[in-house]
């Protein structure tokens, strides 16, 4: 009877149920420990004592979408229309929800490229339509010949999600020149780029479909105020659609909850003036490089980490169980909890690696570090 059998319960959840009843530092789910910047808690203070506890507008607060519009123009060069182009939503997945119920019919295809991360998944099964899971290449490039065979008349949607959560891995310019071709050679065929990380990059820049003009007419993105403000709790986010689309994703944003939580817009309205959003790549590659420091010393093999706060890591030297076994291993005997990359392929794999948030203040880093060296 159940619409999707073979969902459960999200590794996040299970990891930081698991984390938090052995006391294990929780280095699994994706958020930061560390205070929110201290302006932003005053303008909550201060704004909540005012009269902004009522419904915003369906797609946004005005001058919040204004806000999203400018900076999308000085990120990426791209002039979107606030009214017509931008929703605000319940986080990235409301937008990314929205965005499958909206457009993917039944019987349709949708690729998804594993390792993925998991909210992809349930709304294309609501659909009716069919996620078609593709694995990104041993170095998490994407592989093109695969994907183009993967591709044909049916296949509605293509999941990008970049800068890339498990792995950390960006696309190349080259690998936008291929989606290009491939968005050309299919009609209907669309593009739905996951984008939260996109402030989060160390040595190169972000590329996103909005730097591609030839993508502009066939793209979805999804942004997180979550990720780029410190603020994963506060479930807040946006879509940027071109318009025919963007009407048909309003369609089902209006009947999934209508508007976004009043006082978080209005805050973030104000907070946005105040953040350099282009200072989060260094603040973030302090963090990875001080991480990666520490892991350098214990038995684990660090992977390349070029953008998101996930470091991904071998332990092919240290054991031979699988990488569930071995993340319970770590919960229950060292005290840390991580994430086993084969949560984020639909058949699993073998590549014994798991996942590291770091996201955390030093002490943390530097505890969970101390645990991993008796490794
Ligand atoms: N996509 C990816 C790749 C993510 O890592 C996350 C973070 N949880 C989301 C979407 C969802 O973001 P939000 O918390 O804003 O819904
Ligand atoms: N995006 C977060 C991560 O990858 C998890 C968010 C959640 O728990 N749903 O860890």
């Amino acid at each position: 009877m159940s619409k999707l059998p073979h969902i459960g319960t999200s590794i996040f959840t299970v990891m930081s149920q698991m984390a938090t009843e052995h006391q294990a530092i929780n280095l699994s789910q994706g958020f930061p420990n560390f205070p929110v910047n201290e302006q932003l808690t005053e303008i909550l203070s201060r704004l909540a004592k005012t009269n902004i506890h009522q419904y915003t507008p369906m797609s946004g607060l005005p001058s919040l979408l204004d806000k999203i519009a400018i900076l999308t123009k000085q990120s990426y060069g791209r002039t979107v229309s606030p009214k017509e182009e931008i929703l605000i939503t319940a986080g990235a997945t409301e937008g990314i929800f929205a965005t499958i119920q909206a457009l993917v019919k039944a019987n349709e295809e949708v690729l998804i490229l594993d390792p993925s991360y998991d909210c992809y998944e349930a709304p294309i099964l609501l659909s009716q339509a069919k996620p078609i899971r593709v694995s990104l290449n041993n170095d998490f490039t994407p592989n093109w010949e695969v994907i183009s065979a993967a591709v044909n008349e049916k296949t509605k949607l293509i999941i990008t999600n970049n800068p890339h959560n498990p792995t950390g891995k960006m696309w190349s310019e080259d690998d936008f020149v291929h989606l290009e071709k491939l968005v050309d050679a299919y009609p209907n065929l669309l593009v739905l780029s996951d984008e939260v990380y996109e402030y989060i990059t160390f040595e190169q820049p972000h590329i996103s479909v909005h730097h591609r003009p030839k993508l502009w007419d066939r793209s979805i993105s999804v942004s997180s105020f979550g990720k780029s403000f410190h603020i994963t709790g506060w479930k807040i986010g946006y879509v940027i659609a071109p318009d025919y689309i963007m009407k048909e994703i309003k369609k089902v944003h209006q009947f999934l909850v209508f508007s976004v939580s009043s006082i978080a817009q209005h805050v973030l309205n104000e907070y946005i003036d105040l953040v350099d959003v282009k200072a989060l790549g260094q603040f973030y590659q302090q963090k990875r490089d001080f991480f990666r420091n520490l892991i350098k010393s214990t038995r684990l093999t660090l992977l390349p980490c070029e953008g998101t706060y996930f470091q991904v890591a071998s332990y092919a030297n240290i054991s031979d169980e699988n990488d569930l076994d071995f993340t319970k291993r770590l919960v229950t005997e060292f005290g840390v909890a991580t994430i086993p990359i084969s949560t984020f392929y639909a058949q699993g794999n073998d590549l014994k690696c798991i996942r590291f948030c770091f996201a955390k203040d030093e002490e943390t880093l530097q505890k969970a570090a101390e645990r991993l060296l008796k490794l």
